[in-house]
């Protein structure tokens, strides 16, 4: 059979106004976690529209595309271009559980929440030819899954061919999140074996790995014999977690003894009131800075995270997150407007308020204002968040953020992160058009090695540039 599985450009991603390297940090794993369902004789072309152009010239007998929310209008296009030709089409991802009336206008068959179980039984049906119209994930487990087809991922077009994930979901409910959305109907939290997961980490090359897990700390118990398990594998890595999970007990330290040099923290917001209303109730009452000295006495960098458009935000809100980063020395920050993506509790409430302004998905990107807001007006919000990046990542920013670390390492590294990250996009996009992305990692590695407190300036500088 050949099969043919798409993940289709992201609209912002196509963008002149964005950047290509954002786009082209990590493979779809999920689509190459489904392959290894398929027949080993089955001729299977995985394209990601983001590093590659699609080729849709082909004659597959089974095509299945992924769905976020900014590629939807193109993904319906492709399967109908597909359907034309006679294939067989599925659709599934999260946008396609949130609107499923909506996505089986364009497919032959649907896919709800995680398909570890559901697309197998496809499969079954398929050969029997009597596969169904809508398939619901009901079991989640991640117990004697098959091998991800990492062979059919273009390692060369990504910045971290590394990237893996260990669970599936987060044990939390915050109502702008599709994770409730998505899991709806079963387990929302689950783990792979920890043995399994370390047998993963140990099939991939080089040092460094990217945790694209929701919450890597979610699961005390497992992360713990994770860590315990990774110690001396000498790896690097990057991961995600809560500012909760920071805070409590030592996991952290075990994460940042197994090789966590590198965290994306979802801060959010400092408003109570927009915590309530985003039913964030792990950061209520949190200590903000005592969660980033953790970090940072670790020598693990933060990329964190912040909402713009929550309620209780005004117009004060844009630069004392700009500032607060600075002071706090976070090494890059990702700015979103409030975006109710549909399926959530957020977009539920919004809806029931009349506050949706438009349903054009294209929109939805977290860089637009597609819902009546309160003490800001659209212009305000839009604006703020254009003026907080540009401010953030100003050089005075960086320099300022990169000087306020104690350690000379710590300066050194946060300044060639950030400034690597936002202020050579020529470079991304020759690195991206010639397809030598990858020849990037070992800097990566490098300027994620552990700071070792004996090393001076000097040689911090000699070993980033050996590499
Ligand atoms: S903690 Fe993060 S992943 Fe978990 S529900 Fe909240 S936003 Fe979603």
């Amino acid at each position: 059979m050949r099969v043919k599985m798409i993940l289709p450009a992201l609209t912002e991603a196509e963008s002149p106004f964005w950047r290509p390297i954002k786009y082209s940090l990590f493979p779809p794993l999920g689509l190459a976690t489904l392959a290894a369902y398929l027949n080993p004789d089955d001729e299977i072309d995985l394209q990601d529209q983001h590093v590659e152009e699609l080729n849709l010239n082909d004659n597959p007998d089974l095509v299945i595309i992924q769905i976020y929310i900014t590629n939807a209008y193109r993904a319906y296009k492709i399967a109908d271009h597909y359907r034309q030709q006679g294939a067989y089409v599925l659709l599934g991802g999260v946008h396609v559980t949130s609107l499923p009336d909506e996505a089986s206008q364009h497919a032959d068959s649907i896919f709800l929440g995680p398909g570890e179980e559901t697309f197998p039984q496809f499969l079954k049906d398929f050969k029997n030819k009597h596969p169904k119209k809508v398939y619901i994930s009901a079991i989640r487990t991640l117990h004697q899954i098959p091998l991800i087809r990492r062979d059919l991922i273009k390692r060369s077009r990504y910045l971290v061919p590394n990237s893996i994930v260990v669970t599936r979901g987060c044990p939390h409910h915050c109502n702008f999140c599709y994770k409730d959305a998505f899991f709806k109907g079963g387990k929302a939290f689950y783990t792979q074996v920890v043995d399994d997961a370390l047998a993963e980490i140990d099939r991939l090359p080089g040092r460094h790995l990217y945790f694209l897990d929701d919450h890597l700390l979610g699961n005390e118990k497992f992360a713990s014999e994770l860590f315990e398990g990774m110690k001396g594998m000498n790896r690097v890595f990057q991961g995600a977690a809560t500012v909760n999970s920071i805070l409590q007990g030592d996991l952290i330290e075990k994460a940042a003894e197994a090789g966590l040099r590198s965290l994306f923290v979802g801060f959010e917001t400092f408003s109570p009131a927009n915590l309530k209303q985003s039913n964030k109730s792990q950061n209520l009452e949190k200590d903000y800075i005592k969660a980033v000295n953790r970090l940072h006495s670790l020598g693990i960098m933060i990329n964190g995270s912040f909402v713009f458009g929550l309620d209780d935000d005004d117009n004060d809100v844009f630069k004392r997150t700009v500032d607060w980063g600075v002071k706090n020395s976070i090494t890059t920050s990702t700015y979103h407007v409030l975006t109710p993506y549909p399926g959530t509790k957020l977009f539920k409430d919004m809806e029931s308020q009349g506050r949706i302004l438009t349903h054009n998905w294209d929109l939805y990107d977290t860089r637009n204002v597609v819902y009546q807001t309160t003490k800001l007006t659209a212009d305000e919000l839009k604006n703020g968040y254009n003026w907080a990046y540009k401010e953030f990542y100003s050089w005075t920013n960086i320099i300022k953020s990169s000087i306020n670390h104690e350690s000379h390492m710590h300066k050194l590294k946060h300044f060639i992160y950030t400034g690597g990250w936002k202020k050579f996009e020529p470079v991304w996009n020759f690195l991206i058009k010639t397809k030598s992305l990858n020849n990037m990692l070992p800097i990566l590695e490098s300027i994620l090695t552990k700071v070792n407190p004996r090393e001076t300036r000097f040689q911090m500088t000699k070993t980033i540039l050996a590499k």
